[in-house]
């Protein structure tokens, strides 16, 4: 099923996202992990892709694996990170001939200690460049593309960054996926914004919940989120209280996530950094 159908039928697109391990170990939790929120029926499940070494082949056999065998909807992540176009070929006739439908083409970050991203040679310098590339090989994707509510951080510049996500999306992107935020402001500011410019296609709110304050400040420093100063003094004033925080960080989404959908949100993407129980509590909830 391509995933973009899913929006036009009106119900809130709820989805999970999940790496994949390195070890064997870590898949088989993976597995676990997955089979414990099939109950909740997500729309789709998407499985990101690493940014060099092993667990880039365990990408597309997860995604099939949860197709095949959880009757779920998968979706592959992409980079043009380290890949020139004969590996993209490759790899996009690999997902075709699994029967993948839905792929997230990204560009990717630049490499650990390095600040600028490096075009690859023969390969791409932007996310957009993939998708064209991927809509001229005339492969029947169903494409998404990553958003960024409180801009990138390589483009703070709010206007430019949005006018990057227009030629994204004019290149053949057919639903957004944002970066997760913790102020719902950024995001319906970030809608006006895309409408403005023409940008029609649905833009999914992505979640991250709260479960361990050292970890998401890791995270949001990482990839650019503010965390808002009332919700950080409440996660800290429980100290190293592992429950009270996770107990926090679920409150916060949930209401977050219903907010999103009353204001008009499609779905929401959740990043589940592979764990179940704070994102089948919330879902749980929304659905009550
Ligand atoms: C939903 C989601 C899923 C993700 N999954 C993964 C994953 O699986 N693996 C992974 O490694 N990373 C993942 N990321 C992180 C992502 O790779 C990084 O945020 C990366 O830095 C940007 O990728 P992009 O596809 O948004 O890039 P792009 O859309 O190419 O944008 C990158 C930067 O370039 C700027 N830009 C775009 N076009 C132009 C232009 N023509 N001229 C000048 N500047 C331009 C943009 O404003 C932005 O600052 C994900 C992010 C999100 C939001």
């Amino acid at each position: 099923m391509r995933i973009g159908d899913l929006f036009v039928r009106g119900a809130p697109v709820f989805s999970f996202e999940f790496f994949p391990p390195r070890t064997e170990a870590g898949e088989q939790a993976l597995l676990r992990t997955i089979a414990n929120l099939r109950h909740l029926q997500p729309s789709f499940v998407s499985v990101t892709y690493g940014a060099g070494g092993s667990t880039r082949e365990k990408t597309i056999d997860i995604v099939t694996r949860v197709k095949r065998e959880y009757g779920i909807e998968a979706m592959a992540h992409l980079t043009c990170v380290g890949h020139d176009r004969d590996e993209i070929t490759a790899i996009l006739q690999r997902l075709q001939r699994c029967g993948i439908e839905n792929v997230l083409p990204l560009r990717g970050d630049p490499p650990q200690g390095e600040t600028v991203f490096v075009r690859p040679a023969n390969g791409f310098g932007y996310a957009a460049e993939l998708v064209r590339f991927i809509r001229d090989g005339g492969y029947p994707f169903c494409l998404a593309g990553a958003g960024y509510p409180e801009g990138h951080q390589e483009c703070r510049d709010l206007a430019r960054d949005i006018e990057h996500l227009r030629q994204k999306v004019a290149a053949g992107v057919d639903f957004v996926i944002t970066q997760l935020f913790y102020d719902n402001a950024d995001y319906f500011a970030f809608v006006e914004r895309a409408r403005r410019v023409g940008i029609a296609v649905p833009l999914v709110p992505g979640i991250m919940p709260i479960t361990n304050l050292a970890q998401i400040e890791r995270i949001a420093r990482l990839c650019g989120a503010r965390i808002p100063a009332a919700l950080h003094e409440r996660l800290e004033a429980v100290g190293g209280d592992a429950a009270a925080v996770q107990a926090i960080g679920i409150e916060y989404a949930t209401r977050q996530c219903r907010e999103l959908l009353t204001g008009g949100a499609p779905g929401i993407h959740f990043y589940t950094l592979n764990q179940s129980p704070a994102t089948a509590a919330i879902l749980a909830d929304l659905r009550r």
